[in-house]
């Protein structure tokens, strides 16, 4: 059975879409089959493995409005070991046309439970919120991976997220754990970012993952190229943090 994780924190730009595209494609590299699920309206994972974001019949949203089947809505191997179920701003509209629907909660979750044992992984990636698509990540994931960006405000906004699964965990889905927070845009040259990473570990009852990931100009290049990291340059700092993550992954749960 694989296992599925939603990548979340609802502050924008902390590296959630930057793990979801490089972690799959790494978890990928390592032989595992990986399906990510693109659930942010901006659709920068869509876009990140290549996709023309307007160009496409059947996404999240189609899904989830159920205007098309689970099965419709993959794109396989849209890298060698990574299929995608795209996204693209028409999801922004989901919250709306949610309202009144029974166990709107679940409408992921119940697509998902179809497909799941033809994957190792399902990575989700999170809108940068705590809305009704977030819920659904949730409640779809065995666990939830923060990214923490090393800067002054990294812990802002923490205790809310973890309040959040674990209202989740509570209500919806007993099995929910925290994967882990993995730090994120490290320099080396600084020293605010060790500050930051001793202060969030001093404070935070979380895993904290040993891989950190380095500010790696390389990384913020490859989605213009429409490629995950290790197919980028795979010689890369960045390549290599990944694949380090993606190790940390698969042996915490020994999937
Ligand atoms: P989020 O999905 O949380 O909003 P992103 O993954 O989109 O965050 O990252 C925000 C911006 O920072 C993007 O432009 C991305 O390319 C860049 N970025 C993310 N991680 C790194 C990194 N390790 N090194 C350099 N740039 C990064
Ligand atoms: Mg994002």
């Amino acid at each position: 059975m694989g296992r599925t994780i939603a990548i979340a924190n609802q502050k924008g730009g902390v590296g959630k879409t930057t793990t979801s595209i490089n972690l799959s494609a790494s978890l990928a590299e390592k032989g595992k089959k990986v399906l990510v699920i693109d659930t942010d309206p901006q659709g920068n994972t869509t876009s990140g493995f290549g996709i023309n974001k307007n160009e496409l019949d059947n996404t999240v949203y189609e899904l989830i409005l159920g205007e098309c089947s689970i099965q419709e809505s993959i794109i396989k191997n849209i890298v060698p070991g990574v299929s995608i179920i795209p996204s693209n701003v028409n999801l922004a509209a989901t919250e709306i046309e949610l309202i009144g629907v029974d166990k709107k909660e679940f409408i992921l979750r119940n697509e998902v439970d179809w497909i799941k044992d033809q994957y190792d992984y399902i990575i989700i990636d999170c809108p940068p919120s705590l809305n009704m698509l977030t819920i659904n990540a949730m409640t779809t994931a065995d666990s939830v991976l923060v990214p923490i960006q090393c800067e002054y405000y990294a812990l802002e906004g923490l205790s809310q997220l973890i309040h959040t699964v674990n209202l989740v965990k509570e209500r919806l889905n007993p099995d929910l754990d925290i994967e882990g927070v993995v730090f994120t845009m490290y320099d080396s040259r600084t020293n605010l970012s060790m500050q930051v990473v001793e202060n969030v570990k001093s404070h935070l009852n979380q895993n904290i993952y040993k891989t950190v990931i380095p500010r790696n100009i390389r990384l913020a290049e490859a989605p213009s190229y429409g490629m995950p990291i290790n197919m980028y340059d795979a010689k890369s700092a960045g390549a290599e943090a990944y694949l380090l993550l993606a190790d940390e992954v698969i042996n915490r749960k020994g999937v």
